[in-house]
This record gives C-alpha cells, structure tokens and sequence, in this order.
C-alpha cells in the first residue's frame, strides 16, 4: 500500500479485526499445545511449526522496510535490530531447545499464525519505510523511546526467563504437565505471555507509531484469552494449585 494516508486507515481497521478475534478467542482456544483437539488437520512437528510460523515476521519486516530504502536512519536501524533480536529468538533458538519439539502441530494452526505474523510484519516494516525519516538521532534521547525501550527489555527478560522455568519441567524428559514456580509464576498463571504483552507495548512507545500499537494489541488479543484458558486448564488439573495466582497481569487478571 503505497499511498500513506490509506495505510494510516488501514491500520485501525486491523486493529478491530484484532479485537473481533480476541473476543472469538475466548470461545475458541487455538489448538496447540495442552489445548490440542482432533479437527484441524494434518500436523507437523511443533519445532517446524515454531520456525515456520515466526520466522514469517522478520522476513516480512526486513522485506518491506530494507531492500533499497535509502533514507534509513539510525533510530529506524535500532528498531530493525530489537525486531531481529526478539525474533532471532523466537523463530530459531526457542523451537530448537523447547522440551518436546516433535509433538505435532496442526498445519492449519502454523498456517495462521504465519498470516498473522506476515501482516504484522509487514505493517511494520512498511511503516517505518514510509515515515523512518521522522526518526532523526534525537529520537534516542526522547522519553519516549527511552521508556519504551526499558518496557521492551523488561518485557523480553520476563517471557525468556518465564520460557526457560517451563522448559525446565520437562528437563527429565517425562512429557508431564507440573505446577510451574518461581519469578512472576508466583503471581501468574502465564508470565511468558505478560512478559510478551509488556515487550510489545514497550515497542509501540519506543517506536510511537500507530502500526507497533496495531501489533501490541494484536499480541494482547492472541495471549489473553489463551492466558484465560491455561489458567483455568491449571486450576481443574491440579487440586493444590496456589489460589493467589491470576491469570496474566499480576493482580488484576
Ligand atoms: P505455553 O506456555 O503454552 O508453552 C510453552 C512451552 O512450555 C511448551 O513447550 C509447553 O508444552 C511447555 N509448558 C507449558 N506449561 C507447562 C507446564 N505447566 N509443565 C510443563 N511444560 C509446560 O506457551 P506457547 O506455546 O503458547 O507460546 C510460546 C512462546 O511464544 C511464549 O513465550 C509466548 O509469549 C510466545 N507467543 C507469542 C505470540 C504473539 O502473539 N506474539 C503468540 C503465541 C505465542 P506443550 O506445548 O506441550 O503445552
């Protein structure tokens, strides 16, 4: 979309789609991991699945932002850096040492979260080419970019080290579902989607654009509600389950 003005219209549209999905998701849980169902088709290991489906928003990031973009400035050259380092992560490290990474993955589901991811991606990338320019190296002193940053970096340690506390529950190798503890467990049912919540929030302060908060509701949207049915999945399953822990956001959901 080459005309800035539509773009910029377009970006809220995307947004309510954001917010119609996450009210379907709170009916419907996406079918992987412990919410996996028979009904979505042929299936693929979840590390294939993992590399596929996030390894679709860098690329799309990188494509529509880079290739032949003369005026990147360094503040733009920054926020491509965080994008890759987030999903250097995501993409490549994390599916490779996940415990369990041969469980199948519904080829549907990948199919999705890569449409997912691409548009997002590509909103991105897309924006920062048409308005980089506004991004002079002063922007790196801005509070804005100095707040986001910090909420970024603090978001991407609590879901890496919430990500890591999970793998280690099935370090032995027995496939089993355990009460998982320490850090933020102790106040939520999913610090690794808090921590990924805050993360992207973080990138829409430290970028003030209106296509980084797209995204940051978009992740809202996907984990809150998958957030919800974890925590509930936790407190059927085991009977000891500690009463004080919310879903997601420490102290309120
Ligand atoms: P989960 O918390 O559901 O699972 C993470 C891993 O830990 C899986 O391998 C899971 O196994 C295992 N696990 C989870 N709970 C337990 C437990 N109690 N005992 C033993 N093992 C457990 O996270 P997701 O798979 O949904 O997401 C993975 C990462 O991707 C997260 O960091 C999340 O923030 C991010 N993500 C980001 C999205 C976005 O919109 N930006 C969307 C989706 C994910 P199993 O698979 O067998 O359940």
């Amino acid at each position: 979309m080459s005309d800035p003005s539509l773009f910029e219209l377009a970006i809220p549209a995307w947004m309510v789609v954001a917010l119609a999905t996450m009210a379907v998701l709170f009916f419907v849980t996406a079918p992987y991991g412990r919410h996996s169902r028979p009904g979505w088709g042929p299936s693929l290991p979840a590390w294939l699945g993992w590399m596929v489906m996030e390894a679709a928003s860098p690329l799309a990031f990188s494509l529509f932002l880079l290739p032949g973009n003369d005026h990147l400035t360094l503040p733009v050259l920054a926020f491509w850096v965080l994008w890759m380092v987030h999903y250097v992560n995501r993409a490549f490290v994390y599916p490779l040492r996940m415990a369990d990474n041969r469980r199948p993955m519904a080829i549907s589901v990948a199919g999705m979260a890569v449409f997912f991811n691409f548009v997002n991606g590509y909103i991105n990338g897309h924006y920062l080419r048409l308005f980089g320019e506004g991004y002079t190296s002063g922007w790196f002193v801005d509070p804005r970019f100095i707040a986001g940053l910090l909420l970024f970096a603090a978001g991407m340690r609590i879901n890496t080290h919430s990500d890591a506390v999970l793998r280690d529950l099935r370090a032995n190798g027995s496939g089993e579902y355990r009460i998982p503890r320490g850090g933020l467990f102790s106040r939520v049912s999913c610090p690794n989607y808090f921590g990924e919540i805050v993360e992207w929030f973080g990138w829409a302060c430290l970028t003030w654009s209106l296509a980084g908060l797209a995204f940051a509701i978009w992740t809202a949207a996907n984990l809150i509600p998958r957030a919800v049915a974890h925590h509930r999945w936790y407190r059927r399953r085991f009977s000891d389950y500690p009463y004080n822990r919310r879903a997601v956001i420490p102290y309120l959901l």
